[in-house]
């Protein structure tokens, strides 16, 4: 479900994340962790946010 909270801090443009505001490209969370699958993470392709979560 998402949310209409959008925490002006945190610019998303995932629309498929649970966690997305629906009235602008913002996570609604109050915070956010991000990671990577990389071992030696060199470019911002190699970056994740944990914190996704699919939409149901
Ligand atoms: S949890 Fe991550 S992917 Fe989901 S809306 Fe927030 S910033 Fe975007």
């Amino acid at each position: 479900m998402s949310s209409e909270r959008a925490n002006k801090c945190i610019e998303c443009t995932i629309h498929n994340c649970q966690h997305h505001c629906s009235s602008s490209d913002h996570c609604s969370l109050d915070h956010i962790s991000v990671g990577t699958h990389e071992a030696d993470p060199t470019d911002v392709q190699c970056t994740d946010c944990l914190s996704f979560t699919m939409r149901k």
